[in-house]
């Protein structure tokens, strides 16, 4: 590991450190700085900061960017009104990891693609411009849609998923913008021709919290499919919430892990499905829109058939429709 120096932020003016980088949990940042993929001159340690409550006003729940993933997935309110993203956080990493893993952290946490972790390598993300060879390589684990000819990583996390389907928008304290408020697909960006760039963030930006807005109405789930049953990133993974009424979906949000650079969500598939009655021909229709432009990369090619499979199951456990 590299020297570098270490600070402790007493106010958010601390934090917001152009030349630093911010540590929370430290769980994916240190990993990082261990295999020089990440070699920051300065880490400014957030961790003091009051930024740990949530809170609860009668248009959100205002999540502080160090609430812990294990508390955030027991907290009471969570439990009842957002089920969908317990369960997805519950579905990360381990007890030990989600005691440590922070709100904020969750969100910017860094791809797990074999290549940007193996610095013998070239990865575009890693080394702007090095190349990717991903697309011909190992690529199992990696993106199916949302790619570009310069990268196909995922991005890791299943909270981000959950708060995707959740129209969630994260604060930030930015020092050149000032206080803002983006959605998810706002805040990060897809690799285009830049993968190293993830998120519209810019150096010194902080995240302060996430908001999610009022409950949905309708019912809500998450659904994992992995290599293990525990301690394993998304293959595939779907954050449903649907309301049916009078036999008809009247409301969908969606959301997708395991298969883009980004949690997915794509408005045409949601489309398709309100105002329709629930059947196993519907769910198709959606799985098609959902992946006419999904592309495999051999190793991966798998998670097109799977995508569709898992949504199905998802819409089926929401709508109560036998498959
Ligand atoms: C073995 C293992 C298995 C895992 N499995 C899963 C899994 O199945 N699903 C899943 O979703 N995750 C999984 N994770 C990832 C884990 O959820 C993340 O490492 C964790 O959420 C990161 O949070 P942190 O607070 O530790 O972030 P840190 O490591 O402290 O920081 C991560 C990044 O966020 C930045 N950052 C942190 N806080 C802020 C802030 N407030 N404002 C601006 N920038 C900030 C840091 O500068 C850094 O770039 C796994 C991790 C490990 C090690």
């Amino acid at each position: 590991m590299k020297s570098f120096e270490y600070v402790r932020a007493s106010g958010i003016a601390d934090a917001q450190d152009t030349a630093g980088r911010i540590i929370a949990g430290g769980t994916n940042l240190i990993d990082l700085m261990k295999h020089q993929i990440e070699t920051p001159p300065r880490l400014v340690d957030v961790t003091r900061l009051d930024m740990t409550e949530i809170e609860q006003s009668a248009h959100s729940l205002r999540i502080g960017a160090l609430v812990t993933n294990s508390d955030l997935a027991a907290h009471d309110t969570v439990r009842r009104d957002y089920p969908v993203l317990s369960r997805a956080l519950l579905a990360g990493a381990s007890g030990q990891l989600r005691n440590k893993a922070t709100t904020g952290g969750n969100l910017l946490q860094r791809t797990r693609c074999p290549y940007f972790y193996d610095t013998t390598q070239p990865c575009n993300k890693r080394v702007p411009g090095s190349g990717c060879p991903a697309k011909e390589g190992i690529n199992r684990i990696l993106a199916v849609l949302g790619t570009s000819p310069h990268c196909i990583a995922t991005h890791p996390s299943d909270m981000a998923v959950a708060m995707r389907a959740l129209d969630a928008r994260v604060e930030i304290e930015s020092p050149n913008r000032g206080t803002e408020m983006l959605t998810l697909d706002e805040m990060y960006v897809l690799p285009g021709d830049d993968p190293s760039k993830e998120t519209v963030l810019e150096a010194g930006d902080l995240i302060t919290a996430v908001h999610l807005p009022q409950p949905p109405k309708g019912k809500q789930t998450y659904r994992k499919v992995r290599d293990r049953s525990s301690y394993a990133f998304a293959l595939v993974s779907v954050a449903g919430i649907v309301d049916v009424e009078d036999g008809k979906i009247t409301e969908a949000a969606l959301a997708f892990g395991g298969l883009a650079p980004r949690p997915w969500r794509d408005g045409t598939v949601e489309d398709v499905l309100v105002g329709e009655a629930p059947s196993d021909a519907l769910f198709d229709k959606a799985a098609d829109v959902l992946l006419q432009d999904a592309q495999g990369f051999g190793e991966n090619d798998f998670k097109i058939p799977l995508a569709r499979r898992t949504l199905k199951a998802v819409l089926a456990e929401l709508t109560g429709v036998t498959q």
